[in-house]
């Protein structure tokens, strides 16, 4: 089986948690899967690149390519940590991996996977760690996907690489009919459909990407979103 496993920013954000995550794609490892990692900056790296900017209207393809540092630490660091857990693992960045964008810079949308970059690391027996929210256009730029866009990562790479589970770790415990931080009496969706998804995500709730949940309508993708810190199965994304 191929699983996808995606981990937010405060699921990495610092050693401990990376080792934590690095022990769940483990454990998938040991149960005899193929997987592929998709990482997003640690904490609020994004953020904090953000505030350490110069100049007020920096030059969007600089702004990408500034920004997708970030999630090139994690990917190095999270591959370090399966590797330390005796999982063969390799990082790839978004260009590296072959996922080809538009030329929007800050703001890209995913078209294809190019080139099998991931497929031969991984038929080579090692689980690949993919930075989330960036890509490459046709220029060779690296292109980002809007804030959020990790998820996104994912989403594409389990459609281009037909893979049979795509999982999205965060620090939540599944999709809520609200923010469930703000609003304790949320109540959380076993199983949600696409459409009222995409509404949610709309209306702006972070949990999901909404170009995420738009890729994973078009090709059929199911996500499971589940929490790091606690086990349960959190929420299907589904078609319903
Ligand atoms: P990650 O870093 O894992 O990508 P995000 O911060 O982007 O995580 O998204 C998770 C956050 O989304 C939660 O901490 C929660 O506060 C917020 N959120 C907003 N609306 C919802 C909702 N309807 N269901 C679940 N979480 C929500
Ligand atoms: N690191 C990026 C952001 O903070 C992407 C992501 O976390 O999904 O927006
Ligand atoms: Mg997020």
């Amino acid at each position: 089986m191929l699983v996808v496993q995606k981990y937010g920013g405060s699921s990495l954000s610092d050693g401990q948690r990376i080792r934590n995550a690095a022990q769940k794609v483990a454990q998938q490892v040991q149960w005899g899967n193929q997987v592929v990692v998709v990482v997003s900056a640690q904490g609020d790296t994004t953020d904090e690149l953000l505030q350490r900017l110069i100049t007020p209207r920096p030059d969007p393809r600089e702004l990408d390519a500034y920004l997708a540092s970030g999630e090139q630490q994690s990917a190095a660091l999270m591959t370090m940590a399966l590797q330390e857990l005796g999982i063969p693992a390799v990082s790839l960045t978004g260009w590296q991996a072959g996922l080809l964008t538009d030329s929007h810079h800050t703001d890209a949308r995913v078209r294809s996977l190019t080139g099998d970059r991931i497929s031969k690391e991984l038929q080579q027996g090692k689980t690949v760690v993919v930075t989330g929210f960036q890509g490459v256009d046709i220029h060779g730029d690296l292109t980002t996907l809007g804030r959020g866009g990790s998820d996104t990562t994912a989403v594409a790479l389990a459609a281009f690489l037909k893979a049979d589970r795509c999982m999205i770790y965060t620090d939540v415990d599944g999709v809520y009919d609200r923010d469930p931080r703000k609003y304790p009496d949320a109540v959380r969706y076993p199983v949600i459909g696409y459409d009222a998804m995409l509404k949610l995500a709309r209306e702006g709730a972070q949990v999901l990407h909404d170009r995420c949940v738009e890729l994973a309508k078009q090709h059929k993708v199911p996500i499971q979103v589940l929490s790091s810190f606690r086990s349960g199965a959190g929420t299907m994304v589904k078609d319903q």
